[in-house]
């Protein structure tokens, strides 16, 4: 008998047959003799309807006024998810996050798990009741609802499993395991048996959002055993393991891509010690997160400098440049918000050279600009054209040879 948490992510949860089909799921689970809490995600498409609901309202409203009407989306599906088993005969009750408790900081719209009182839950399971707990959500200590950013109910059912000490956390989406790199770019996309939890947390910062990050962190963190499996097809999915060195890894595990990002660029800033602080300070002062630096000196001794914000903070970065480069005496500021990055990622990476080469030459081959270039031990990134991108996922996908099954 194990205990089990799984997750159910929006595509599972988006109708109510697919919620009976859930249901069937779980009550298979229950009628091995395993122990298994259940946590759900809102129905597909409804955290977007419920936030542009309340955009609509006052865009610039109240955090706290907009977890209180996005978190309302899983308090609908826990409901039919103990009604859909208690009509198969299985006992089970629903829990929204502040009825387990489950607490967090007050950082509204991306708030971080705190701590779980797992006392309730166990008690259902030892009397024989699923519990269904709603994700993406806690309670702060001022008392109000807070949610966990866009697909935190991975994390909670992570953290739940942490709290429970529980054999396995199964992540159910509506892919069969983690891809060499997202199915819907690249078809000929492979499952991973297994991948690291440092290259999946260097996949999910990257931009692959089948797992959210804070889910990879915590799981690492907690050493909870996870996987990645489908709703709709049997199979053994994803383990993401501890890093295991009997087993030769592959050079690269995957690509991961995100166009989320906007690049900016101030132009002709005087070369003198200083000037990156004063640059990137002012950014930072307006909370606004700086992902990839590059600076170059120019013959005449003047400095171009360029970094990637996110999307939604280009038009707020781009004021606040323009104002210090003012201020500097440079020459101006550009922009682009029409690019994308792409990223190799491997532990095999630390063993062997060549690897940036390679990526390089594929995608010269391949007629794609690059704009940008950062690298870490594992990982290799690039800036490009926003139209190359699938072109540039789909050249590198075949550049390591990533369709080929390994021999592991
Ligand atoms: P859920 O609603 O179940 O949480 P998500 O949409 O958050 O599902 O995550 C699953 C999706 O992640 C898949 O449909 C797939 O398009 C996307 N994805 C991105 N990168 C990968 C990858 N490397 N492997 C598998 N799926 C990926
Ligand atoms: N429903 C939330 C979202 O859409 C949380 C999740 O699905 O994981 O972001
Ligand atoms: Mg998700």
């Amino acid at each position: 008998m194990a205990l089990i948490v799984q997750k159910y992510g929006g595509t599972s949860m988006g109708s109510v047959e697919r919620i009976e089909h859930v249901a069937t799921k779980v009550a298979g689970f229950v009628q091995r003799g395993d122990q298994v809490v259940v946590v759900v995600s809102a129905m597909s498409g409804e955290t977007d309807r419920l936030l542009t609901l309340a955009r609509s309202v006052n865009p610039r409203g109240s955090q706290r006024e907009f977890d209180q009407i996005a978190a309302t989306g899983e308090q609908v599906t826990i409901g039919l998810l103990a009604l859909a088993l208690g009509k198969l005969g299985i006992q089970a009750r629903s829990y929204t996050g502040w009825q387990v408790p489950i607490r967090t900081d007050g950082a509204h719209m991306k708030a971080r798990i705190q701590g779980i009182d797992p006392d309730r839950l166990r008690a259902d399971c030892q009397a024989g009741v699923v519990p269904v707990v709603a994700g993406f959500q806690g309670i702060t200590d001022a008392g109000a609802v807070a949610t966990l950013g866009r697909g935190g109910s991975d994390t909670t059912g992570v953290a739940l499993a942490a709290a429970l000490a529980a054999d396995e956390c199964q992540i159910y989406t509506d892919v069969d395991g983690v891809y060499t790199t997202d199915p819907r770019v690249e078809p000929k996309a492979r499952r991973l048996d297994r991948i690291t939890f440092e290259e999946m947390l260097e996949m999910a910062s990257l931009g692959s959002k089948v797992l959210q990050i804070r889910a990879v962190e915590f799981a690492g963190k907690y050493k909870v055993p996870l996987r990645v499996l489908s709703t709709f097809k049997d199979g053994p999915g994803t383990l993401i393991t501890l890093e295991d060195s009997k087993v030769e890894d592959p050079l690269i595990s995957g690509i991961a891509f995100n166009r989320d990002e906007a690049q900016l660029t101030v132009n002709g800033v005087p070369d003198r010690p200083g000037i990156a602080a004063a640059l990137l300070g002012p950014v930072g002062d307006a909370n606004i997160e700086v992902d990839m630096i590059v600076q170059n000196v120019a013959a005449d001794g003047s400095t171009d400098f360029t970094f990637t914000v996110h999307k939604n903070d280009f038009d707020r970065a781009t004021e606040v440049m323009r104002t210090v480069s003012a201020e500097l005496g440079a020459k101006g500021v550009g922009g682009a918000t029409d690019i994308a990055k792409v990223s190799v990622v491997g532990v095999g990476m630390r063993s062997h050279a060549g690897i940036a080469s390679q990526m390089f030459k594929a995608l010269a081959t391949a007629g794609i600009n690059i704009r940008m270039i950062s690298t870490s031990e594992i990982k290799i990134s690039v800036v490009i054209d926003e139209m190359y991108l699938e072109l540039a996922v789909r050249t590198l996908h075949k550049a390591f040879g990533l369709e080929q099954p390994t021999a592991a």
